[in-house]
Order: C-alpha cells, then structure tokens, then sequence
C-alpha cells in the first residue's frame, strides 16, 4: 500500500517535454533533492539544473509521520 499523499508531481521543465509516450513521469524524472540553508531544494539530474527550490523563511516546519501527525522542527534541525 502506497503512502504518497502527493496531489501534483514536480517535474523538470526543460527536459519533461523530452518524455517518451511510453514511459511514465515517475520511471522518467531524475531528481535529486536535499536541504539547503534556506529550505529545500528538488534538482534535475538530468539536465543539471534547479527544479525547486524553497524558502521556509525561517518558519517552523513540520515532518509528516506515518500517521498523519506532525512533529514541528525549526528549520536548523531539518538537517539529519
Ligand atoms: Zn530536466
């Protein structure tokens, strides 16, 4: 059983047009993804470029559990 609560996929403009009918955005998308200082950042492998990248401003942020609880974290303790 899938846990993906995902409502709209990111993709990589430059390189999504490029897609082959046949294959599906998920088996087709390269990222890599992380945090940075500012927040978090989704990259395309393939083309070597940002897709993404957002600043939570100094917010608190939240990790979703499993559960669907959220456990609040400053954005300092995001690196783990
Ligand atoms: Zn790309």
């Amino acid at each position: 059983m899938s846990d993906s609560q995902i409502l709209n996929f990111v993709h990589c403009r430059s390189c999504f047009k490029l897609k082959p009918f046949h294959i599906k955005p998920k088996d087709w998308a390269r990222f890599e993804v992380g945090w940075t200082r500012q927040g978090f950042q989704v990259r395309c492998i393939r083309c070597d470029k940002n897709v993404l990248h957002i600043d939570f401003c100094n917010q608190k942020v939240g990790f979703v559990r499993d559960d669907g609880s959220t456990e609040e974290r400053k954005p300092d303790e995001t690196n783990h």
